[in-house]
């Protein structure tokens, strides 16, 4: 009870004092980024300001230069030895990836295979689940995605709207802890980014935990329960919606905002 009434509590996402450099140039400069379980955080700001970046980090797809990241509270890629950090080994990074949906920009299906098939490959293979299970699974995702009628239709038949919701159909299908959605819609035509959008809007509703990068400020305004503004590789600002789109007291989040809406 007493040990459930903490993982209640327990941030989903915890980064402490995240530091992540490309060479010289410092990309993420000690960020404390927080989302509790359930929430929706919408991260916004400049090109460059290290948004996806963070996003990565988030689920290991690049290597950290000092600080923490905790995932319901497990650190992630690395283990503590002696007070130092030590790349954790290949199956356990794995094992931390799997709870972790991750969708990009560009959307990354398997181009052989149909919708259905792209769905239930990483449960199959990776989760090692029992093939009628997962199929079943995915024929409740491609519903709840409104593409039932596409299941046998490849990624080349799709149009990118329903391309990116196949890969989100796809990232659910691992039954994920946390989602992270990168730029999802910056690659789609106009007209395709609101369905999109709904399905995002959906999952964030039903309390799926998801940090968003995003160009759409709408989106940020009315799902977000908290938004982070970056700048030059920290957390300029941050705060809930009403907060930041409302009378944002940071200059540097004024000036932006004035140039996206
Ligand atoms: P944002 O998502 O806010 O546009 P990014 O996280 O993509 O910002 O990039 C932050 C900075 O890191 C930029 O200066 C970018 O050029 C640099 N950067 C990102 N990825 C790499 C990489 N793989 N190698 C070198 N530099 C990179």
């Amino acid at each position: 009870m007493v040990q459930d009434m903490v993982g209640q509590k327990r941030p989903m996402v915890q980064t402490e004092q995240l530091i992540k450099r490309f060479g010289q140039n410092m990309v993420l400069n000690g960020v404390d980024f927080r989302v509790e379980r359930g929430q929706t955080v919408v991260v916004i700001g400049p090109s460059g300001s290290g948004k996806t970046t963070l996003l990565r980090c988030l689920n290991h797809l690049e290597k950290i230069d000092g600080g923490r990241i905790y995932i319901d509270g497990e650190l992630i890629g690395y283990r503590e030895h002696n007070g130092r950090l030590i790349e954790d080994s290949d199956a356990n990074i794995a094992r931390q990836r799997a709870q972790i949906g991750f969708v990009f920009q560009r959307f990354n299906l398997f181009a052989h295979m149909t919708a259905l098939e792209n769905i239930i490959e990483a449960p199959i293979h990776v989760l090692r689940q029992p093939k009628d299970e997962v199929v079943a699974r995915a024929r409740k995702l491609l519903a709840k995605v409104g593409l039932s009628e596409k299941e046998h239709a490849y990624p080349h038949k799709l149009s990118g709207g329903q391309q990116q919701r196949v890969a989100i159909a796809r990232a659910l299908a691992m039954q994920p802890k946390l989602m992270l959605f990168d730029e999802a819609t910056s690659a789609l035509d106009p007209e395709l980014v609101g369905e999109v959008l709904k399905v995002m809007r959906d999952l964030a509703e039903e309390g799926m935990t998801m940090v968003v990068v995003t160009h759409e400020m709408g989106f940020a305004r009315d799902v977000a329960d908290h938004v982070v503004f970056m700048e030059k590789a920290q957390i300029a600002e941050q705060g809930p919606p009403e907060q930041i789109f409302g009378d944002c007291l940071n200059d540097r989040t004024r000036e932006f905002l004035g140039k996206v809406l």
